[in-house]
């Protein structure tokens, strides 16, 4: 009978510390790597392997992280659910909420990593955000897929491996909110999105790789150029709002008013994607300085794929009261404009920011 109670016993212990173990699944000697999840294609699923119509955010972060079991020897993961939408659904609200969770998890001293699952239609947006905004030197990466979890040959499996294994390099540490996806790491400073459906997408025009990385084997070639992270001089804490920032998109024959009709909106800046070297029409021009004259912040940005948009080049930014983008696109110019708008700051302040961002 003693017997019997003794083996009862020590079978429950046995028990209780399996159940444990899978549990927490924690090896001490791995580094910790939290997956934040979003939604976008890389949680999309469709009806079958073999279509493209699909929907985006469907699969939860525990389907995803099932399905790359091999994860487990690389990093202890731990995943938590920030929204499940298609990134053309992302907000600020949510970029706010991502950032403030990342600061949380950087400043845990047992975690080594950020990873952020979202879809790529926005992903430059939340990417170069966080860049500025999150004051950690701890690997923040932001991965996506091209096709569905469901899709023949889907590339979000390998994308999520390969992106837990920058997180938990040591190697990817103070190269500010990096992007892993399809083999390559990128900057959030530099990446866009350049086809709507190759699993190839993101490109860095001009100023290129971070580094590679083949199924969690990563080389590193260099540290971004520009601001970010703890240099960055902005801050959300306390942010529940960012002001309005609209884009124009400037064309052939272009009217002015979109342009006035953004101002009467309330715009606190605008961002015209700009033909060329930032370029517009006269009338157009003439309503960005009229714009200029009433305290809206306008920044002349590009259309065009890569390539500077300079200062006082075709356009005289200094008589017109205007700001050149230089190498930001009008999507990233955006984000900065909103968070420079978080204050008041003169002309000069803020084409300052462009050389530095
Ligand atoms: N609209 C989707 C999204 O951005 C498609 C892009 C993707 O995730 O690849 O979420």
């Amino acid at each position: 009978m003693k017997q019997m109670s003794f083996l009862l016993r020590n079978t429950m212990v046995v028990l209780v510390l399996v159940t444990s173990t899978i549990a927490n699944g924690q090896d001490n000697k791995l580094p910790n790597v939290v997956i934040l999840a979003t939604g976008g294609t890389i949680a999309g699923a469709a009806a079958s392997g073999a279509q493209s119509g699909y929907t985006s955010g469907q699969v939860n972060i525990d389907a995803m992280v099932n399905a790359i079991p091999e994860v487990k020897k690389i990093a202890n993961i731990k995943g938590e659910q920030i929204s499940n939408v298609g990134s053309q659904d992302i907000s600020f609200e949510i970029m706010l909420k991502l950032a403030k969770r990342i600061s949380e998890l950087a400043a845990q001293k047992d975690n080594t990593g950020i990873v952020i699952t979202h879809g790529t239609d926005t992903m430059e947006e939340t990417a170069f955000f966080l860049n500025l905004v999150v004051k950690t030197d701890k690997p923040v990466v932001l991965v996506g897929s091209m096709r569905p979890s469901t899709a023949i040959s889907a590339d979000g499996p390998l994308n999520l491996y390969n992106g837990i294994a920058v997180a938990a390099d040591p190697q990817a540490k103070g190269r500010g909110v990096l992007l892993v996806m399809n083999d390559w790491i990128q900057s959030a400073q530099t990446i866009v999105k350049v086809s709507t459906t190759s699993v190839q997408t993101f490109m860095s025009p001009l100023k290129g790789l971070i580094g590679t990385t083949a199924y969690g084997v990563s080389e590193y070639y260099k540290y971004p150029t520009s601001l970010y992270g703890a240099k960055s001089e902005f801050s959300v804490d306390g942010v529940t709002k960012l002001p309005r920032v609209d884009i124009v998109y400037a064309d052939v024959d272009m009217p002015a008013d979109l342009i006035d009709a953004s101002v009467n909106l309330g715009a606190k800046g605008i961002v015209i994607a700009g033909v060329g070297n930032g370029n517009m029409t006269a009338a157009a021009l003439e309503a960005c300085a009229r714009a200029s004259k009433k305290g809206v912040i306008i920044v002349r940005s590009s259309r065009v794929a890569t390539g500077n948009v300079g200062r006082n080049v075709e356009v005289n930014d200094d008589k017109l009261g205007l700001i050149a983008s230089l190498d930001l696109n009008p999507q990233k110019s955006r984000i900065l404009l909103m968070l420079a708008l978080l204050k008041p700051r003169p002309l000069e302040a803020i084409q300052k920011l462009y050389l530095e961002y």
